[in-house]
């Protein structure tokens, strides 16, 4: 990672200067991320993918090959809300136009290399992307009912290497494209046969999508905005905005335009509530400390006591789970409609941090919760698969390494952010 300037430009005392600071501070993000662009979405036949366009770039390849417009509002309804991968399945649609698109077009999803279920349930998908590159998608099902979460990944490795995060121990190799993003959810979706779009408030399978998987989605704002602005598309998958949560390490100037443009929901990986400690444990702290993070936290305009900010707090045991610790954190979200989820740390071999004890567990949960913020204690789940936090991707290419088997793609290198 390179070194992060001693000041963060939205630091300015002046408003307006802070926000103009901001938007360079955008276009550098966006150009920095343009650097790990994905391949383009097309077959080494020429096919195009039709999935992780919007509708009016649908549009244009329709009037491109002599097609009327409405041809989107057709196309669209068998992908996103059926799940159709044939285009002969495409029954409102003539069979000589049929043609004409399969000899054009592809329906894509990712390759599926292994699906493993847990033993509670979760299930965890590895998937491959036509360049070769993987990523992996977790399906957590709700305990009680018959829903569940669906984590996705936003891009293959990551810049940031939080010191606690297996994951991130991988160099970031790129950013994973809209289709890719989309792919993911509808290849889960297909593996539970949830077509077509469940409408409205019936009840789904995979009802939430949480951007958590690997990857900082916000270092890759276009592509995942792009991504969900499709899954959000009533006519197709129709996940409200409600239904999705966007974890970031706290990328601020793009947190605003998240919310500004997508409004769903957010949670922030704070881990640490002083600016020394966080420095250290989640290293992009040295470029959007504490204070900053936690007033794009209170500016986020989705908020709201129905729909609160989700604090990512993993417990390091003697680093960041003393009672002061929870006091402070109390102290610095107190006003934001905000729960607290406590994590607790996942042990991996060269980390050198320890898991809190329980009762230190319980009684940090207990400060936060006696100052009225929710504290679930997060249970790890699809352990026995290794699909807990920090774990995605890590674990398969050790076991595919173990076993003498090849990674899928040379890794780039980690040019930082
Ligand atoms: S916690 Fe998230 S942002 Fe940090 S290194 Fe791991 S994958 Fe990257």
């Amino acid at each position: 990672m390179s070194a992060a300037p001693a000041t963060s430009p939205s630091r300015s005392r002046d408003g307006t200067a802070a926000s103009l600071l901001n938007d360079e501070e955008r276009a550098r993000i966006r150009a920095k991320s343009a650097q790990f662009a994905p391949p383009p979405a097309a077959l080494p036949d020429g096919r195009r993918d039709l999935v992780g366009l919007s509708r009016e770039e649908l549009t244009d390849i329709m009037v491109e090959i002599g097609e009327k417009p409405f041809r989107t509002k057709q196309l669209w309804h068998w992908i996103y809300h059926q799940g159709a991968t044939d285009f002969s399945r495409m029954s409102s649609i003539a069979r000589p136009l049929q043609e004409k698109l399969a000899e054009r077009f592809v329906i894509g999803r990712p390759g599926v290399v292994t699906e493993q279920t847990s033993q509670d349930s979760t299930r965890k998908f590895l998937f491959r992307f036509r360049d070769g590159q993987e990523a992996e998608t977790v399906y957590i099902p709700d305990r009680q009912e018959d829903r569940g979460a669906v984590c996705i990944s936003s891009q293959v490795g990551c810049t940031l290497s939080c010191t606690f995060c297996h994951t991130g121990t991988q160099a970031l190799v790129r950013n994973l494209g809209a289709a890719e993003i989309v792919g993911q959810f509808m290849a889960a979706r297909d593996s539970y046969g949830e077509w077509p779009s469940p409408k409205g408030e019936t009840p789904r399978l995979l009802s939430t999508i949480v951007l958590m998987g690997m990857g900082e989605p916000l270092y890759n704002y276009d592509n995942v905005a792009k991504a969900m602005r499709i899954i959000m598309d009533g006519e197709g998958i129709g996940l409200s905005r409600r239904r999705i949560t966007l974890s970031t390490s706290g990328v601020v100037p793009m947190m605003d335009q998240c919310g500004a443009e997508l409004g769903i929901n957010l949670a922030v990986s704070l881990h640490a509530v002083r600016d020394d400690l966080r420095d250290e444990i989640v290293p992009l702290n040295r470029k959007y400390p504490i204070r900053e993070v936690i007033a794009a936290c209170r500016r986020y305009p989705a908020a709201s006591n129905a729909r609160r900010i989700t604090f990512e707090y993993i417990m390091l045991r003697g680093i960041n789970d003393s009672e002061a610790d929870a006091r402070e954190l109390v102290r610095l979200i107190s006003g934001i409609p905000a729960k607290v989820n406590l994590i607790p740390f996942n042990p991996w071999p060269g980390s050198s941090y320890r898991p809190s004890t329980r009762e230190q567990l319980d009684r940090f949960a207990k400060i936060v919760m006696d100052a009225g913020f929710a504290s679930p204690i997060r249970m790890p789940r699809g352990r026995d698969i290794l699909a807990a936090c920090g774990q995605l991707r890590t674990e398969s290419q050790r076991l595919r390494r173990a076993a003498g088997q090849p990674d899928a793609a040379p890794e780039a290198e980690d040019a930082g952010t």
